[in-house]
């Protein structure tokens, strides 16, 4: 039964019937999230919906793809596939302040020498970044920005936000077909813009994952991306995303000659597009507009970073061209990073992998550049020395490089007396042990080995992405399963069942009061990312031990030293101080790593379980006759760079060392070869030029 229609209606009644409706909820879903200006009441809206609802029930033939009732399909099945953009999505030059900008308005004016040079200024909004290409007005792809040359395909989750028109509008606008799509037929058109999360959405869904005891969204930008990722777009239609559009791809085939002139086509056509956009006659009015926009962001109900500044005219875009990576005709003017002041209730300890014990402010949760920060990291005492600070202290943070919160300062004018200096304890937080401070270093550590907070530590870096990269595999996750006697160390994790994890109590309760357990899909999916870091390169996993002073870099240097953990550990302090890039200090650490007991047996046990702690080398393709050679080279060459003189000698299994002492075979001196060579001639080391060392590349042989 349906309202519009009688029960005796015949299908093509129907089907008129059902046109009309579909024209008429376009255009009212465009008033209401395109234009924020709905005619009708939501309840007439919902009853249209709903008339058109049964007669697509009674009659499913007369269901299209561009139906309002459409906007969720069926659910994609497995990947996104990836799509190739007919053209790259390029991204912007930045100006990081009003005086870079100046500078980049000064030069587009110099170059358009006099002519008259509007330009087009745009909210830079932080959301994700989505093209989305019609034919026939039909919505037939949407796709992610990717690495700018391909992206993925999101049609059916992005189908489901109500901004995006699954028709472009015609008769909604008073503009004929002719004058919106010219007359290019079949037509299609491509357009570009930003899909983003509202800041109420935001907030809204992050307390309800927060309810469900799941985890929050750092930014309302990750929020976005996220949910257009979803597997099923039902999801993608609760997380209450909406777009701004700013770019026709190809404007000029629909007689578009200018970004003002686009940006009211993608009006007419029924997108949504930001109504903060300025066009400005003047630099000087941009100028004021980036001035006006970082007043503004605070007010907006969705999070910008900047001002997205566009020379209008597209004739003169395609005289100022392109530089390799981004256009010269636009600018994005980045924001400083937003600074708020909350108050400093505490500086907390936290002990690192190493036992570095380092203080941590706390303070009252604030919201910085789009996420609720409470806490940053101190670095060390004489840090908050430096800056005075005083629990209790009215305090700036902000977030460098708008990602990691820091704390700027106190603001020392507002202090009441009350507030109390901080000093490092002389004790371990964790452990109660004895801190140490090494003479001339600035960070204190605790030096117990049995010490809780470094383990947990020590098998977060091992989890790591720097590391063996065990996917999903998070502190609080880690935290549990030590709680609960499941880890003890980095090997253990080799020992863990999918079904042990599957029942992991992660200490939470549901709204029911029932425990929160990790479950059987997560369980699953970490067994197979521990099985997969199992076979990381050797590098990964010797940076992954934690040793003191072995940062990634170091660990690359050793493996290509040592093809194996066994040999690694095998060898005598002399030989690991002789790797390039290991001086004595770091020998003498892994050397102490490889002599305690303890370490030995998490090695033996990560070979039991099966991890890969050797690499197999392809043989070297030239015959290594320079093996076990030092050569020094100094002075300038005729026919080589040093380096490249030096790869061609190592190449040949040649040592390179960059000074001369006894141990040294060579040195080979070129034009103006200073000091080096005066030690040579000292010690006595052979001396070659550059002929001589060209006959030992060319014939691989030792100098006669
Ligand atoms: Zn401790």
């Amino acid at each position: 039964m349906t309202e519009g229609l009688d029960t005796s209606a015949s299908i093509e009644e129907a089907s008129a019937r059902a046109e009309k409706l579909r024209d008429e909820l376009r255009y009212h879903a465009h008033r209401y999230y395109s234009l924020d200006a709905p005619e009708i009441s939501d309840a007439a809206y919902d009853a249209l919906i709903r008339e058109l609802e049964a007669i697509e029930a009674r009659w499913p033939e007369l269901i299209t793809p561009d139906s309002p009732t459409q906007r969720i399909g069926a659910v994609p099945s497995g990947q996104f596939a990836p799509v190739r953009h007919a053209q790259r999505m390029y991204s912007l030059d930045n100006a990081m302040d009003l005086g870079e900008l100046d500078a980049w308005l000064e030069r587009v004016e110099r170059e358009v020498a006099g002519r008259n040079c509007a330009f087009v200024c745009e909210l830079k909004i932080d959301g994700s970044s989505l093209a989305l290409t019609y034919e026939d007005r039909m919505l037939v792809r949407a796709a992610t920005r990717g690495d700018g040359t391909t992206g993925e395909d999101v049609t059916a989750n992005v189908r489901t936000v109500k901004s995006v028109p699954l028709k472009l509008l015609v008769g909604g606008v008073a503009r004929a077909q002719e004058t919106l799509f010219g007359d290019e037929s079949p037509w299609r058109v491509e357009v570009r813009g930003e899909v983003y999360m509202p800041k109420v959405s935001f907030e809204r869904l992050n307390a309800e994952q927060e309810a469900a005891g799941l985890p929050l969204f750092a930014n309302p930008r990750n929020a976005a991306a996220g949910a257009v990722r979803q597997k099923d777009p039902a999801i993608t239609a609760s997380r209450d995303l909406s777009t701004f559009m700013y770019q026709v791809v190809e404007p000029r085939a629909l007689g578009l000659e200018s970004q003002s002139a686009a940006l009211q086509w993608l009006r007419d056509a029924g997108f949504r597009v930001n109504p903060d956009i300025k066009a400005c006659a003047l630099g000087a009015d941009v100028h004021a507009f980036c001035e006006w926009a970082l007043q503004a962001r605070d007010t907006l109900p969705y999070e910008i970073d900047g001002v997205v500044v566009k020379v209008d005219s597209f004739a003169l875009q395609d005289e100022l061209g392109f530089t390799s990576k981004a256009p010269r005709w636009a600018i994005a003017f980045k924001f400083p990073p937003e600074e708020k002041t909350t108050v400093l209730r505490e500086i907390r300890v936290q002990v690192g992998r190493t036992g570095a014990l380092t203080p941590v402010a706390e303070f009252d949760p604030v919201s910085v550049a789009g996420s609720t920060i409470a806490r940053a990291t101190l670095h060390n005492e004489d840090e908050i020395r430096r800056k005075d600070l005083r629990i209790g202290d009215t305090i700036i943070v902000r977030k460098a490089g708008d990602v990691i919160p820091e704390v700027v300062g106190p603001v020392t004018r507002l202090r009441d007396g009350s507030e109390t200096e901080w000093s490092m304890p002389m004790t371990c937080p964790s452990c109660e042990s004895e801190v140490w401070r090494e003479e001339g270093e600035v960070v204190p550590r605790c030096t117990n080995a049995g010490c809780p907070a470094q383990r947990l530590e020590r098998l977060g870096h091992w989890a790591g992405r720097g590391a063996l990269d065990i996917d999903g595999m998070g502190s609080e996750i880690i935290t549990r399963l030590v709680e609960q006697g499941l880890l003890h160390d980095v090997a253990d994790y080799y020992l863990l069942t999918r079904d042990t994890l599957a029942s992991l109590d992660l200490g939470r309760t549901k709204k029911d009061g029932t425990p929160v357990l990790l479950g059987e899909t997560m369980a699953a999916k970490l067994m197979a990312s521990i099985e997969a870091s199992k076979t990381r390169p050797l590098a990964k996993l010797v940076f992954g031990l934690g040793i003191r002073h072995v940062g990634a870099t170091v660990a690359e240097a050793l493996t290509a030293a040592y093809s194996s953990l066994d040999a690694l550990m095998a060898a005598t302090v002399e030989d690991l101080a002789a790797v390039e890039g290991v001086g004595p200090v770091i020998a003498g650490s892994v050397h102490a790593f490889a002599e305690n007991a303890e370490n030995v047996d998490i090695v033996h046990r990560l070979q039991t379980a099966g991890v890969r702690t050797a690499e197999e080398r392809t043989a070297p393709e030239q015959p290594q006759t320079l093996a076990g050679t030092t050569w020094v080279l100094t002075g300038a060459l005729e026919h080589y760079t040093r380096d490249e003189a030096g790869m061609a000698l190592k190449a040949l299994g040649a040592k390179v060392a960059g000074s001369v002492s006894k141990k040294t075979s060579y040195v080979v001196a070129g034009a103006e070869a200073g000091s080096k060579l005066e030690r040579a001639l000292e010690l006595g080391v052979p001396v070659l030029d550059e002929a001589a060392l060209q006959a030992v590349i060319d014939s691989g042989n030792l100098p006669a």
